[in-house]
């Protein structure tokens, strides 16, 4: 599908959610949507809807929905583990495959594309696109999957850095996301936006749209050892696990504290690219 054939799947949310409004209502009347302040006010409470945030245009909700059902079914019936590196075409043709998951339908295909080849910057998203092909893949001799995670890794910098960082920080440090397929990285965004009204700008401010995720190219969140999905929040950021990933230096967090892409801050995010 060429640019100019993408259908807008954008609209502006008419109507502030009341809770939000109590909420910020200070800061809404103040500040403007192009202000930094604004910016980072938003990425500090990454979870709340904000004035001027961007919500999927009502009619493609219904595709959008069904297709984040039908990847769900996918990633149930190829594994957690494969789900994490399969391409889009491997999606699809596994789908058609898989009664239980069932074809794509062609709404369900233009919108997905739809938010792939559209402008994240549109609904507040303003870091790189390092993955810029829907189809792009995933070759199987690059990665190494990492025993009991569930994650893969690519081989070289990404493998070579998670075990320094294991050796010296410890074995209490694990890895808790790895590489991410574009079709991975479609449907946690889907599932974060389906859970906020289909409230885009609100679901990347901490999740970056597919094709925008760094782990598509190499890097890789950790955790500590049994704090599960806490480890998602600034309660890692409290851990020795985490402190000691700042004494040793090296590491280089690819979404700092007020960092200005849009993005909340990301502590337990390593950037190897
Ligand atoms: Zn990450």
């Amino acid at each position: 599908m060429k640019r100019r054939d993408i259908i807008k799947i954008l609209s502006v949310a008419a109507v502030t959610p009341p809770v939000v409004l109590s909420a910020s209502a200070g800061h809404a009347a103040v500040i403007t949507d192009d202000n930094v302040k604004d910016q980072l006010y938003k990425t500090r409470k990454p979870n709340q809807h904000h004035d001027g945030d961007i919500i999927a245009a009502p009619e493609k909700v219904g595709p959008m929905s069904s297709a984040l059902k039908r990847l769900k079914r996918l990633q149930d019936t190829v594994g957690y583990g494969n789900f994490n590196v399969l391409s889009f075409d491997q999606g699809i043709r596994a789908a058609r495959q898989y009664s239980r998951v069932g074809e794509f339908t062609r709404d369900e295909l233009e919108v997905l594309e739809e938010i792939f080849y559209g402008e994240a910057a549109e609904y507040g998203f303003l870091g790189d696109k390092p993955v810029d092909e829907l189809t792009s893949r995933i070759s199987r001799r690059d990665i190494v999957k990492i025993p009991r995670s569930g994650h893969f890794l690519y081989k070289g910098e990404a493998q070579k850095m998670f075990d320094k960082v294991r050796s010296e920080v410890g074995t209490s440090l694990v890895l808790t996301s790895g590489i991410r397929s574009v079709t991975k990285q479609m449907y946690l965004f889907l599932r974060k936006a389906s859970r906020y009204d289909w409230n885009l700008s609100l679901a990347s401010r901490s999740l970056a749209p597919p094709g925008y995720s760094f782990h598509g190219v190499g890097d890789f969140d950790v955790g500590k050892k049994g704090l599960a999905g806490k480890n998602f929040t600034s309660a890692f950021a409290k851990t020795d696990e985490y402190k000691k990933l700042v004494d040793l230096g090296y590491i280089k967090i690819r979404y700092p504290l007020d960092n200005q892409l849009g993005v909340r801050f990301e502590p337990w995010h390593i950037k190897v690219v």
